[in-house]
Order: structure tokens, then C-alpha cells, then sequence
């Protein structure tokens, strides 16, 4: 017998998943990142992280309670979905969402893995969810999965909100569920109660499960006030995705959540799947896990206070100071920590998009930011309201000049 010749050859080739990961602000950021002024100190109002500029430090409780934890041995491995004692805190500061027991809470390590465990525990491959537009990176998990993205669009000439007409005009056969967040990122967007009713009344309608990211639950402006979709919906089931990443400002802890609001019990077959889920050990460090109920009962209501007070005063200098900048529109932030200043395009006829805008004003100016493209809606800059006062004063004085000296009024040339 001829024994077939197999020719081995190494091919090693990146799996669909790995090469559909794509994280856009990564990606931008590794790819076209500009240069800067080697003249001009540079000021970075890019990345949405509290931490990175020193004024806005976590409470020192937070420490302590994890250093406690640590001297006390607390390192065992804890149950698939999270300790009990840190899933009954979550649970207990999860109260203004109505009746949650620790049944209902989901730990995970970052907020982005409860937002990706939402999405995979209610749609299939080749199957749909929905997802604003402008918005953060949820792209990244939903076609790693294989699942599509259709996308809605927000209203910039409306404070940012959703579209109602499109969002219901994007709903198919496939549509497995809403993808919402306010306060948002990219927009500093915060929905009222009207027209959170308003999009909890589309998603009944279709018989559709809403996952909401209120990662930024809280944190508003103090005229404005923070309604969680799960406080607002009698009939849809809600799963909010939330956690310590943000108003705690301690993104690298990595404790976050998913909590599910069950409204009739139609969750009831996705309930297994979480257990499954999260038989994949993806929990977060059970140290931290143990100092949980000291963080989330102990941290004083006036640190909140403080911090939202602190933006509100950061975006109010920002939108003061390019409200009347020939070129600009900035959309004032009613939360989250960032605001988009819009860039008439037009007014700039040799600058193309808004992406060419922000490599260009961080290479003259040395002001660095992340241009809308990168949300998937292009035409704006996003600021990041966490830098120092001094800082957002000298990015606005520094992009009013870039403004003043490229900006054209086509009416004046034709007169
Ligand atoms: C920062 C952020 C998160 C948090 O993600 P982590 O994985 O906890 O860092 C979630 N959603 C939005 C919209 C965010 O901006």
C-alpha cells in the first residue's frame, strides 16, 4: 500500500475572533497616532481614564478595604458568579432599580466583560443587537462573537438623544436586544425620564430585552438626574451593566457587574445560561471581591458630590470658552466625563474630516483627542473632562487659534 505523501507545511493564521476583536480607539490610536509639538506642552484629553491626571484620586476607603481584605488572607476561590457577601453588596447598593437579591448580580471582571456577557447570553451568531450611534466600543465584543451590530442613531440637535424613528426602523426578525447608555460616552448625553419611557415603550412593543450601561450611573451634572432604565421599566427586562470602573474612579480594579432586572420572568432560560457563563471562572480577584461591601456602603455620598461637581465646573470652562469660536459647536454635557465639540467641516476647506482635524490640531498644538470617527459618527472632537481646570482652559485657548487660523466663511469670498 502507497502510503499518501502529507506535505506539512507551518501555517498558523488568526482565527475569525481574534481578527473581528477590533477595538477602534485602539486601533486609531496604534495606527495614526500623531506626533505632536516638540514646542508645545502636550495635553492629553484623550483617554477616558479619571486616574490619569491626579485630581480626581478614589476615596481612601477603597484602599484600605482592599489592603484589609489582603492581610486577612482572603485570596480563595469563590463562587462561578461571585461571592455571595460581595453579590448581596451589590445587590443592597442596587436598590433605586427595585426588588434585586444577590441572585440577580453577575460579577465580572470590568465592565467591558458584563457588557460582552449581556450581549452573548441573549444573541446567537448571524443574529443582531442594537447599538447607538455615536457610541463607545461595543463593536468589539458583539463581532468577535459573530454577532451583528445594527445601529441607531443619536441626535445631536437634541441633546443626543436616541432617534426613536430609526431605532424602530433597525428592529428585524433577528433583533435580539437594545443596547442603550446614559449618562453615555462619547456624548456626555443624560436621558430624562420621559424618553427613557419613551424607548422602553419600542423595546415592549418589540419584545425586546434592553441592555443598559450605566456604568456612569449617578454621574451628572447636579441640574440633571440619573434614571436607571431598570427604576423606569415595569414590563421590559433590563440588564444593567455597571461596576467600581467609573464613578468609583478606579478602572483597574476590574470589579463590575451585570444585574439582571427580570420584569414577569422571561429571563428564566437566560438565567441558566449565566450560570454557564460564568462556569468559565471569568470572575473577578475574590480579594477585592471581599472588600466590596466596605466600598460600595462606606464611600461618602459628599466624595460623589464632589467629583460631580468637578466635571460640572470642567465642561461648563469648556463649552464657555468654544461656544462662540467661529468653526465649533460644542453640545454641553449633562454627565459621564466627556463632551463632543462639533467642527463645521465646512468652514475649514482644507481640512477633510474630523479625523484630519484632530491629528493636525495635536501635531500644531499639541492637544490631543479622539475624533468621533472613532464612535462611528464623525464630524466632532471628544473632550475628556477629568483633566486639571488650567489644562481645559489652555486646550480651549490653543484650539480657538487652530480655529482662527484655518477657518473660511464661504459667504464672505462670494460677496
Ligand atoms: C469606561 C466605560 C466602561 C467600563 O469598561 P471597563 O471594562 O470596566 O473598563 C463601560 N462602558 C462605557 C460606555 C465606558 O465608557
Amino acid at each position: 500500500m502507497a502510503a499518501s505523501k502529507i506535505i506539512k507545511k507551518w501555517n498558523i493564521l488568526p482565527t475569525e475572533f481574534s481578527k473581528n476583536s477590533i477595538n477602534p480607539l485602539r486601533l486609531l490610536w496604534e495606527t495614526q497616532q500623531p506626533k505632536g509639538n516638540p514646542k508645545l506642552k502636550e495635553i492629553h484629553l484623550q483617554p477616558g481614564d479619571p486616574t490619569l491626571y491626579g485630581n480626581f484620586p478614589p476615596h481612601p476607603i477603597i484602599a484600605k478595604a482592599i489592603s484589609d481584605a489582603a492581610l486577612n488572607d482572603k485570596f480563595s476561590y469563590v463562587e462561578c458568579l461571585g461571592s455571595r457577601i460581595a453579590r448581596q453588596a451589590v445587590a443592597d447598593y442596587s436598590q433605586h432599580m427595585g426588588k434585586i437579591t444577590a441572585d440577580d448580580i453577575i460579577l465580572t471582571t470590568g465592565c467591558s466583560m458584563a457588557v460582552e456577557v449581556a450581549i452573548r447570553s441573549l444573541a446567537n451568531p448571524d443574529e443582531n443587537v442594537l447599538v447607538p450611534r455615536p457610541s463607545w466600543n461595543y463593536s468589539t465584543w458583539i463581532h468577535g462573537s459573530g454577532i451583528l451590530a445594527k445601529y441607531y442613531n443619536l441626535n445631536p440637535e437634541k441633546e443626543w438623544e436616541i432617534d426613536l424613528e430609526d431605532l424602530q426602523n433597525k428592529i428585524d426578525k433577528k433583533t435580539k436586544a437594545i443596547i442603550v447608555n446614559s449618562p453615555g460616552n462619547p456624548c456626555g448625553n443624560v436621558f430624562s425620564k420621559n424618553h427613557i419611557l419613551d424607548i422602553i415603550e419600542i423595546a415592549e412593543k418589540n419584545c425586546l430585552p434592553i441592555i443598559s450601561d450605566e456604568i456612569y450611573e449617578f454621574f451628572t451634572i447636579p441640574s440633571v438626574k440619573f434614571y436607571s432604565f431598570a427604576t423606569l421599566s415595569k414590563t421590559v427586562p433590563v440588564l444593567v451593566c455597571s461596576g467600581l470602573t467609573k464613578r468609583f474612579l478606579t478602572p483597574g480594579i476590574r470589579l463590575d457587574w451585570v444585574i439582571v432586572n427580570d420584569r414577569g420572568d422571561k429571563l428564566k432560560e437566560i438565567r441558566k445560561g449565566f450560570q454557564n457563563i460564568a462556569g468559565r471562572n471569568f470572575y473577578p480577584n475574590s480579594t477585592v471581591q471581599h472588600a466590596l461591601p466596605k466600598i460600595l456602603s462606606e464611600v461618602p455620598q459628599s466624595f460623589f458630590d464632589k467629583n460631580n461637581q468637578m466635571i460640572h465646573n470642567n465642561a461648563k470652562i469648556v463649552y464657555d470658552r468654544l461656544k462662540n469660536v467661529p468653526g465649533l459647536n460644542p453640545i454641553m454635557s449633562k454627565g459621564a466625563i466627556y463632551m463632543l465639540i462639533g467642527i463645521k467641516l465646512e468652514k475649514f476647506p482644507n481640512i477633510n474630516s474630523s479625523l484630519e482635524f484632530m491629528q493636525r490640531l495635536a501635531n500644531e498644538q499639541s492637544v490631543f483627542t479622539f475624533p468621533s470617527e472613532v464612535f462611528n459618527f464623525p464630524g466632532f472632537l471628544r473632550f475628556v473632562l477629568t483633566s486639571h481646570d488650567e489644562a481645559l482652559v489652555e486646550a480651549c485657548e490653543r484650539l480657538s487659534k487652530f480655529c482662527e487660523k484655518y477657518y473660511k466663511d464661504k459667504t464672505y469670498e462670494t460677496l
